[in-house]
């Protein structure tokens, strides 16, 4: 029988000093497993330091090792889907460059999915704990999981990893979805298949730092939001109905004092209250249609998702 090919797909942006580290423990798991044919796809995500030379140096030590490297940063979808496409594995992992998904969990991972008797076509993982992570930044992480599984029809699970090992069929799925806001962790969900999750301990990254700041994953979260669902949309059309209600409500009640008491015109204090409350929601639910509008005119573009500049192709050439 021919070996069975796993492809590794690996998103880095300024990992210079993680990706040697990475490849050591990579090679450590894949040496174990003689059966098993080895593809490392590293996509350099237009990192500003030493990462592509990194890159270079270890595809020259090994052939197994394919690259990508973009034009600019695109961000780790984006990463992740060009990797997706590049991958020609039977089988392709995603995972990240710092370590923090170990890379050790793959030959378990691998035993899931080859097992036949089980019928799994992903093993994702999550993590059980936030060990490492500032408090507040959970605080929020497990508020977002929480709206976002109770307005939308994809399941997101609260403390899921992009770190999953998927069968070719569901990597062609996945890449038959073409947006251009790629939201991965409902992207998965939404293809369906088969998910058989496993857990572990929060892992610290080895090193460098995390590229995330609070104000970038508010803005994922926001996304991820507007890609799968459309709840607040009608959430803005259901408090238009209650205000409507209520000024209805007011002008009986207004009509009815006046004609019982004669004419109580109390102060304007109130209507100026009344009318920055509406005007204010008013706004707010502009903003809401706002969001939908600006990804809609995005997605329409039809811009390409990545640009590549280099490949593991182009450094041959030069040869
Ligand atoms: N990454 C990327 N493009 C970006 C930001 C991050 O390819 O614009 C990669 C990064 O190199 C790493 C992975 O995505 O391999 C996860 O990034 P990070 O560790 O910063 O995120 P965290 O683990 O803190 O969620
Ligand atoms: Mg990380």
């Amino acid at each position: 029988m021919a070996k069975e090919t796993v492809s590794v797909v690996v998103s880095c942006y300024n990992e210079e000093k993680s990706l040697p580290l990475f490849y050591d423990e990579i090679n450590k798991v894949f040496e174990k497993l003689p059966k098993i044919k080895l593809e490392l796809i590293l996509v350099d995500d237009g990192s500003k330091d030493k990462t592509l030379e990194v890159i270079k140096n270890l595809h020259n030590e090994d052939s197994r090792i394919r690259f990508l490297s973009f034009s600019r940063n695109f961000g780790k979808e984006a990463a992740m889907y060009a990797g997706l496409e590049y991958a020609t594995g039977d089988y392709v992992a995603v995972m990240d460059a710092d370590l923090q998904d170990p890379p050790n969990l793959l030959p378990k991972m691998l035993e899931i999915l080859m097992d036949s008797s089980t019928n799994f076509d992903s093993v994702a993982t999550r993590r059980v704990n936030r060990v490492g992570e500032p408090p507040i930044r959970s605080f929020f992480a497990r508020a977002f999981y929480k709206i976002i599984n109770k307005i939308s029809d994809v399941e997101l699970v609260d403390g899921a990893r992009d770190y999953r090992l998927m069968t070719r069929q569901m990597v062609d799925a996945l890449l038959q979805l073409k947006e251009y806001n790629r939201f991965s962790k409902g992207l998965f969900s939404f293809v369906g298949f088969n998910t058989k999750w496993i857990e572990y301990e929060n892992v610290k990254r080895v090193a460098g730092e995390t590229k995330w700041s609070f104000i970038s994953l508010s803005k994922y979260a926001l996304e991820g939001i507007v890609a799968f669902t459309t709840a607040p949309l009608t959430f803005a059309a259901l408090l238009g109905i209650l205000f409507c209600i209520i000024a209805f409500i007011m002008i009986i009640v207004i009509i009815a004092k006046t004609l019982i008491f004669g004419d109580p015109t109390s102060g304007w204090p109130s209507m100026i209250c009344i009318l920055f409350l509406v005007s204010g929601i008013q706004l707010f639910c502009l903003g809401i249609i706002g969001e939908y509008l600006s990804k809609t005119y995005l997605e329409c573009k039809k811009r390409p998702i990545y640009i590549i500049k280099e490949t593991e192709k182009d450094s041959k050439k030069k040869e």
